[in-house]
Protein backbone atom coordinates (compact mmCIF):
# COMPACT_ATOMS: atom_id res chain seq x y z
CA UNK A 1 0.00 0.00 0.00
CA UNK A 2 1.49 3.55 -1.10
CA UNK A 3 0.06 6.59 -1.31
CA UNK A 4 1.18 7.18 -4.80
CA UNK A 5 -0.71 4.46 -6.61
CA UNK A 6 -3.88 5.62 -5.57
CA UNK A 7 -3.69 8.98 -6.54
CA UNK A 8 -4.49 10.52 -9.30
CA UNK A 9 -4.99 14.00 -11.05
CA UNK A 10 -2.14 16.98 -11.69
CA UNK A 11 0.39 17.03 -9.32
CA UNK A 12 0.31 20.33 -6.56
CA UNK A 13 3.70 22.32 -6.70
CA UNK A 14 3.77 23.41 -3.27
CA UNK A 15 6.43 21.17 -1.37
CA UNK A 16 7.05 20.96 2.59
CA UNK A 17 9.27 24.39 3.37
CA UNK A 18 12.51 22.97 4.23
CA UNK A 19 14.45 25.65 5.24
CA UNK A 20 12.62 26.80 8.70
CA UNK A 21 13.86 29.46 10.91
CA UNK A 22 14.94 28.61 14.34
CA UNK A 23 12.96 28.26 16.76
CA UNK A 24 9.66 27.14 14.66
CA UNK A 25 7.54 24.44 15.38
CA UNK A 26 9.01 20.83 15.87
CA UNK A 27 9.14 18.81 12.62
CA UNK A 28 6.24 16.57 14.47
CA UNK A 29 4.27 16.54 16.49
CA UNK A 30 1.43 14.63 17.50
CA UNK A 31 -1.44 15.99 20.26
CA UNK A 32 -3.95 13.77 22.02
CA UNK A 33 -4.11 11.15 18.64
CA UNK A 34 -7.15 8.76 18.73
CA UNK A 35 -8.06 6.00 16.51
CA UNK A 36 -11.14 4.00 16.05
CA UNK A 37 -11.88 1.49 13.87
CA UNK A 38 -14.99 1.01 12.58
CA UNK A 39 -16.45 3.10 15.92
CA UNK A 40 -15.67 0.41 17.76
CA UNK A 41 -11.51 -0.11 18.21
CA UNK A 42 -9.65 2.22 19.83
CA UNK A 43 -6.37 1.09 18.83
CA UNK A 44 -4.68 4.62 19.30
CA UNK A 45 -5.63 6.37 22.48
CA UNK A 46 -4.54 9.80 23.38
CA UNK A 47 -1.09 9.73 22.21
CA UNK A 48 1.18 12.65 22.16
CA UNK A 49 4.62 12.42 20.39
CA UNK A 50 7.31 15.24 19.01
CA UNK A 51 9.89 14.50 17.05
CA UNK A 52 12.92 17.52 16.44
CA UNK A 53 15.23 17.12 12.96
CA UNK A 54 17.77 15.27 13.39
CA UNK A 55 16.40 13.21 16.53
CA UNK A 56 15.23 9.60 16.40
CA UNK A 57 12.13 8.50 18.48
CA UNK A 58 11.81 4.59 18.91
CA UNK A 59 8.49 3.19 19.28
CA UNK A 60 8.37 0.06 21.55
CA UNK A 61 5.69 -2.51 22.23
CA UNK A 62 4.38 -6.55 21.25
CA UNK A 63 2.10 -7.17 17.87
CA UNK A 64 -0.89 -5.62 18.33
CA UNK A 65 -0.62 -2.62 20.73
CA UNK A 66 -0.87 -0.39 17.72
CA UNK A 67 2.09 0.83 16.47
CA UNK A 68 1.20 0.50 13.11
CA UNK A 69 -2.08 2.14 12.91
CA UNK A 70 -0.26 5.11 14.40
CA UNK A 71 2.31 5.33 11.58
CA UNK A 72 -0.37 5.01 9.02
CA UNK A 73 -2.13 7.58 11.05
CA UNK A 74 0.65 10.23 11.07
CA UNK A 75 0.30 10.24 6.80
CA UNK A 76 -3.79 9.58 6.63
CA UNK A 77 -3.05 6.32 5.41
CA UNK A 78 -5.52 4.36 7.01
CA UNK A 79 -8.83 2.28 5.51
CA UNK A 80 -11.89 4.98 5.74
CA UNK A 81 -13.34 3.06 8.23
CA UNK A 82 -10.47 3.98 10.62
CA UNK A 83 -11.67 7.51 12.70
CA UNK A 84 -8.99 10.00 13.70
CA UNK A 85 -9.29 12.78 16.12
CA UNK A 86 -6.42 15.36 17.40
CA UNK A 87 -3.83 16.61 15.97
CA UNK A 88 -0.58 15.63 13.88
CA UNK A 89 1.49 18.93 13.44
CA UNK A 90 4.11 18.60 10.71
CA UNK A 91 6.02 21.83 10.61
CA UNK A 92 3.17 22.96 12.06
CA UNK A 93 0.94 22.08 9.83
CA UNK A 94 -2.28 19.92 10.80
CA UNK A 95 -1.95 16.82 8.54
CA UNK A 96 -5.95 15.79 9.74
CA UNK A 97 -7.04 19.28 8.49
CA UNK A 98 -4.86 18.97 5.11
CA UNK A 99 -6.35 19.18 1.92
CA UNK A 100 -5.54 16.33 -0.66
CA UNK A 101 -3.44 17.81 -2.35
CA UNK A 102 -1.40 19.37 0.49
CA UNK A 103 -1.26 15.61 1.56
CA UNK A 104 -0.62 14.09 -1.40
CA UNK A 105 2.95 16.68 -1.77
CA UNK A 106 3.43 15.92 1.55
CA UNK A 107 3.64 12.18 1.53
CA UNK A 108 7.16 10.68 0.49
CA UNK A 109 8.25 14.88 0.50
CA UNK A 110 7.15 15.84 4.17
CA UNK A 111 7.81 11.86 5.65
CA UNK A 112 7.90 8.65 4.05
CA UNK A 113 6.93 5.00 5.20
CA UNK A 114 9.18 1.97 5.17
CA UNK A 115 6.02 0.09 5.70
CA UNK A 116 5.85 -3.21 8.12
CA UNK A 117 6.76 -6.14 5.74
CA UNK A 118 7.51 -3.98 2.57
CA UNK A 119 10.45 -5.82 1.44
CA UNK A 120 7.78 -8.24 0.23
CA UNK A 121 5.93 -5.95 -1.47
CA UNK A 122 7.75 -4.89 -4.05
CA UNK A 123 6.25 -5.21 -7.77
CA UNK A 124 7.82 -8.49 -9.12
CA UNK A 125 7.35 -7.82 -12.56
CA UNK A 126 8.97 -4.53 -12.44
CA UNK A 127 13.01 -3.70 -12.40
CA UNK A 128 13.40 -1.56 -8.94
CA UNK A 129 15.02 0.87 -10.69
CA UNK A 130 11.53 2.04 -12.19
CA UNK A 131 9.90 1.29 -8.72
CA UNK A 132 12.70 3.88 -6.97
CA UNK A 133 11.83 6.38 -10.08
CA UNK A 134 7.94 6.21 -9.29
CA UNK A 135 7.90 8.43 -6.48
CA UNK A 136 10.33 11.14 -8.06
CA UNK A 137 8.24 11.41 -11.21
CA UNK A 138 4.64 11.60 -9.31
CA UNK A 139 6.25 13.83 -6.84
CA UNK A 140 8.63 16.33 -9.46
CA UNK A 141 6.78 17.19 -12.02
CA UNK A 142 10.23 18.67 -14.01
CA UNK A 143 11.67 15.36 -13.57
CA UNK A 144 12.26 13.48 -16.62
CA UNK A 145 11.92 9.36 -16.56
CA UNK A 146 15.68 9.24 -17.68
CA UNK A 147 16.80 11.90 -14.44
CA UNK A 148 14.53 9.84 -12.12
CA UNK A 149 16.41 6.70 -13.67
CA UNK A 150 20.00 8.73 -12.63
CA UNK A 151 18.44 9.72 -9.18
CA UNK A 152 16.93 5.69 -8.59
CA UNK A 153 20.57 4.34 -9.04
CA UNK A 154 22.75 7.38 -6.78
CA UNK A 155 19.80 6.15 -4.34
CA UNK A 156 21.07 2.62 -4.63
CA UNK A 157 23.93 3.70 -3.69
CA UNK A 158 23.59 5.86 -1.02
CA UNK A 159 21.57 2.86 0.52
CA UNK A 160 24.73 0.74 -0.18
CA UNK A 161 23.95 -1.34 -3.66
CA UNK A 162 26.04 -0.67 -7.00
CA UNK A 163 23.74 1.62 -9.33
CA UNK A 164 23.56 -1.06 -11.66
CA UNK A 165 21.40 -3.30 -9.81
CA UNK A 166 18.24 -0.77 -10.57
CA UNK A 167 17.95 -3.24 -13.64
CA UNK A 168 17.61 -6.24 -10.81
CA UNK A 169 13.57 -7.79 -10.52
CA UNK A 170 12.75 -8.00 -6.77
CA UNK A 171 13.40 -12.37 -6.96
CA UNK A 172 17.01 -11.37 -7.91
CA UNK A 173 17.69 -9.52 -4.48
CA UNK A 174 18.38 -10.96 -1.32
CA UNK A 175 15.71 -9.90 1.97
CA UNK A 176 18.85 -7.38 2.87
CA UNK A 177 18.93 -5.80 -0.51
CA UNK A 178 14.94 -5.69 -0.86
CA UNK A 179 14.92 -3.67 2.34
CA UNK A 180 17.98 -1.64 1.18
CA UNK A 181 15.55 -1.06 -1.78
CA UNK A 182 12.18 -0.14 -0.33
CA UNK A 183 15.20 2.68 2.02
CA UNK A 184 15.71 4.28 -1.22
CA UNK A 185 12.37 4.44 -1.85
CA UNK A 186 11.77 6.04 1.25
CA UNK A 187 14.00 8.67 0.72
CA UNK A 188 13.42 9.33 -2.71
CA UNK A 189 11.61 12.49 -2.08
CA UNK A 190 14.14 13.98 0.33
CA UNK A 191 11.90 13.60 3.66
CA UNK A 192 12.28 15.37 6.21
CA UNK A 193 10.64 12.60 8.52
CA UNK A 194 11.38 9.22 7.88
CA UNK A 195 9.41 6.15 9.70
CA UNK A 196 10.45 3.00 9.78
CA UNK A 197 7.74 0.30 10.75
CA UNK A 198 9.46 -3.06 11.83
CA UNK A 199 12.47 -2.66 9.28
CA UNK A 200 14.84 -5.23 10.28
CA UNK A 201 12.25 -7.93 11.63
CA UNK A 202 12.50 -10.26 8.94
CA UNK A 203 15.85 -10.23 8.36
CA UNK A 204 18.47 -12.42 10.34
CA UNK A 205 20.93 -10.84 12.91
CA UNK A 206 23.78 -10.21 11.15
CA UNK A 207 21.72 -8.11 8.53
CA UNK A 208 19.66 -6.50 10.63
CA UNK A 209 22.37 -4.67 12.25
CA UNK A 210 23.84 -3.58 9.22
CA UNK A 211 20.12 -2.24 7.76
CA UNK A 212 20.36 -0.60 11.40
CA UNK A 213 23.44 1.07 10.58
CA UNK A 214 22.43 2.43 7.40
CA UNK A 215 19.39 3.99 8.56
CA UNK A 216 21.27 5.74 11.56
CA UNK A 217 24.02 7.06 9.22
CA UNK A 218 21.02 8.32 6.66
CA UNK A 219 19.41 10.03 9.65
CA UNK A 220 22.78 11.86 10.30
CA UNK A 221 24.17 12.90 7.17
CA UNK A 222 20.45 14.44 5.85
CA UNK A 223 19.70 15.68 9.46
CA UNK A 224 16.25 14.13 8.91
CA UNK A 225 13.97 12.35 11.86
CA UNK A 226 13.52 9.16 12.47
CA UNK A 227 10.16 7.44 14.12
CA UNK A 228 11.72 3.47 13.81
CA UNK A 229 9.13 1.48 15.13
CA UNK A 230 9.79 -2.32 16.59
CA UNK A 231 9.00 -4.60 19.16
CA UNK A 232 12.59 -5.16 20.01
CA UNK A 233 13.55 -2.51 23.07
CA UNK A 234 16.82 -3.68 22.60
CA UNK A 235 17.30 -2.49 19.09
CA UNK A 236 15.44 0.72 19.90
CA UNK A 237 17.58 1.66 22.72
CA UNK A 238 20.81 0.78 20.53
CA UNK A 239 19.14 2.97 17.91
CA UNK A 240 17.13 6.02 18.66
CA UNK A 241 17.84 9.12 20.95
CA UNK A 242 14.35 8.33 22.61
CA UNK A 243 11.65 5.69 23.41
CA UNK A 244 7.81 6.01 24.00
CA UNK A 245 6.40 2.66 24.80
CA UNK A 246 3.09 1.67 23.61
CA UNK A 247 0.80 -0.92 25.43
CA UNK A 248 -3.12 -1.24 24.29
CA UNK A 249 -2.96 1.72 21.89
CA UNK A 250 -1.16 4.19 24.21
CA UNK A 251 2.05 5.12 25.48
CA UNK A 252 3.14 3.91 28.92
CA UNK A 253 6.90 5.14 29.24
CA UNK A 254 8.76 7.56 27.16
CA UNK A 255 11.94 9.08 28.03
CA UNK A 256 15.98 9.30 27.04
CA UNK A 257 16.30 6.00 24.99
CA UNK A 258 19.24 4.64 27.15
CA UNK A 259 17.21 5.66 30.54
CA UNK A 260 14.02 3.62 29.82
CA UNK A 261 15.80 0.65 28.45
CA UNK A 262 18.08 0.34 31.43
CA UNK A 263 15.40 1.44 34.07
CA UNK A 264 12.59 1.43 32.68
CA UNK A 265 9.67 2.53 35.18
CA UNK A 266 6.41 1.24 33.41
CA UNK A 267 6.61 -2.49 34.41
CA UNK A 268 5.60 -3.25 31.04
CA UNK A 269 8.49 -1.02 29.97
CA UNK A 270 10.72 -3.10 32.01
CA UNK A 271 9.24 -6.81 30.63
CA UNK A 272 10.16 -5.32 27.18
CA UNK A 273 13.61 -4.81 28.68
CA UNK A 274 14.46 -7.61 29.63
CA UNK A 275 12.68 -9.69 27.30
CA UNK A 276 15.39 -8.60 24.41
CA UNK A 277 18.68 -8.71 26.38
CA UNK A 278 21.61 -6.79 24.41
CA UNK A 279 23.88 -9.37 23.35
CA UNK A 280 27.33 -8.93 24.75
CA UNK A 281 26.04 -5.81 27.03
CA UNK A 282 27.16 -7.29 30.63
CA UNK A 283 24.07 -5.35 32.18
CA UNK A 284 21.78 -7.65 30.56
CA UNK A 285 23.14 -10.54 31.46
CA UNK A 286 19.98 -11.22 33.96
CA UNK A 287 17.69 -14.43 32.00
CA UNK A 288 15.19 -12.73 29.90
CA UNK A 289 11.95 -12.83 31.74
CA UNK A 290 8.73 -13.93 29.81
CA UNK A 291 5.59 -11.72 29.88
CA UNK A 292 2.91 -14.29 30.35
CA UNK A 293 -0.20 -13.48 27.99
CA UNK A 294 -1.31 -10.88 25.63
CA UNK A 295 -1.71 -7.34 24.90
CA UNK A 296 -6.01 -6.92 24.76
CA UNK A 297 -7.80 -6.96 22.07
CA UNK A 298 -8.65 -3.19 21.63
CA UNK A 299 -12.35 -4.00 21.18
CA UNK A 300 -12.66 -5.49 24.68
CA UNK A 301 -10.06 -3.60 27.09
CA UNK A 302 -10.02 -4.22 30.39
CA UNK A 303 -10.98 -1.73 33.25
CA UNK A 304 -8.33 0.40 35.13
CA UNK A 305 -5.09 0.40 33.90
CA UNK A 306 -4.84 -1.63 30.86
CA UNK A 307 -2.27 -4.09 31.97
CA UNK A 308 -3.26 -4.89 35.27
CA UNK A 309 -4.10 -8.24 34.33
CA UNK A 310 -0.92 -8.98 32.96
CA UNK A 311 0.99 -6.57 35.65
CA UNK A 312 3.81 -8.42 38.36
CA UNK A 313 3.45 -5.98 40.74
CA UNK A 314 0.05 -4.76 40.34
CA UNK A 315 -2.07 -3.59 43.31
CA UNK A 316 -6.18 -4.14 43.73
CA UNK A 317 -6.53 -0.61 43.08
CA UNK A 318 -5.15 -0.64 39.10
CA UNK A 319 -8.35 -2.82 38.36
CA UNK A 320 -10.07 0.03 38.82
CA UNK A 321 -8.38 3.06 38.26
CA UNK A 322 -6.66 4.17 35.35
CA UNK A 323 -3.25 5.92 35.27
CA UNK A 324 -2.21 9.09 33.16
CA UNK A 325 1.72 9.46 32.33
CA UNK A 326 3.78 11.46 34.62
CA UNK A 327 6.75 12.33 36.17
CA UNK A 328 9.26 9.39 36.63
CA UNK A 329 12.75 10.30 37.70
CA UNK A 330 15.40 11.45 34.96
CA UNK A 331 13.68 12.66 31.96
CA UNK A 332 11.51 9.84 32.23
CA UNK A 333 7.51 9.91 32.17
CA UNK A 334 5.57 6.91 33.25
CA UNK A 335 1.91 5.58 33.19
CA UNK A 336 2.02 3.78 36.65
CA UNK A 337 0.43 4.04 40.31
CA UNK A 338 4.41 2.79 41.73
CA UNK A 339 6.11 5.75 40.12
CA UNK A 340 4.62 7.39 42.77
CA UNK A 341 5.84 5.16 45.63
CA UNK A 342 9.43 4.49 44.12
CA UNK A 343 10.29 2.12 47.27
CA UNK A 344 8.29 -0.02 46.99
CA UNK A 345 8.23 -0.18 43.22
CA UNK A 346 11.69 -1.05 43.59
CA UNK A 347 11.26 -3.59 46.05
CA UNK A 348 8.86 -5.50 44.11
CA UNK A 349 9.99 -5.12 40.72
CA UNK A 350 12.96 -6.98 41.38
CA UNK A 351 11.15 -9.83 43.75
P1 LIG B 1 0.95 -3.27 15.95
O1 LIG B 1 1.54 -2.61 14.76
O2 LIG B 1 1.45 -2.70 17.25
O3 LIG B 1 1.08 -4.76 15.90
P2 LIG B 1 -1.62 -2.59 14.80
O4 LIG B 1 -1.69 -1.11 14.69
O5 LIG B 1 -1.34 -3.36 13.58
O6 LIG B 1 -0.63 -2.97 15.99
O7 LIG B 1 -3.02 -3.10 15.39
C1 LIG B 1 -3.58 -2.55 16.57
C2 LIG B 1 -4.96 -3.11 16.77
O8 LIG B 1 -5.83 -2.61 15.75
C3 LIG B 1 -5.03 -4.64 16.66
O9 LIG B 1 -5.93 -5.11 17.63
C4 LIG B 1 -5.55 -4.88 15.27
O10 LIG B 1 -6.29 -6.08 15.23
C5 LIG B 1 -6.45 -3.67 15.06
N1 LIG B 1 -6.50 -3.31 13.63
C6 LIG B 1 -5.45 -3.05 12.82
N2 LIG B 1 -5.87 -2.73 11.58
C7 LIG B 1 -7.23 -2.80 11.60
C8 LIG B 1 -8.26 -2.60 10.63
N3 LIG B 1 -7.97 -2.23 9.38
N4 LIG B 1 -9.55 -2.77 11.03
C9 LIG B 1 -9.84 -3.13 12.30
N5 LIG B 1 -8.93 -3.32 13.27
C10 LIG B 1 -7.63 -3.17 12.93
MG1 LIG C 1 2.70 -3.40 13.23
Amino acid sequence: MTATTTTTGPEPSASPDLSKPVGDPPLLEVRNLTVTYGGTVPAVRGVDLRVEAGQKLGIAGESGCGKSTLALALLRLLPATAKLTGEILLDGEDVLTMKWGRLRAVRWAGASIVFQGAMHSLNAVHRVGDQIAEPILLHNAKATPAAARRRAGELLEQVGLPAARAQAYPHELSGGQRQRVMIAMALACDPRLIIADEPTTALDVMIQAQILRLIEQLVADQDVGLIMISHDLAVLADTCDRLSVMYAGRVVEEGPARQVYAEARHPYGRALSTAFPRIGDPASRRAPRGLPGDPPDPAALPGGCTFHPRCPVALDSCATEDQELREAGGERRAACVLVDAPAADDSRSTS
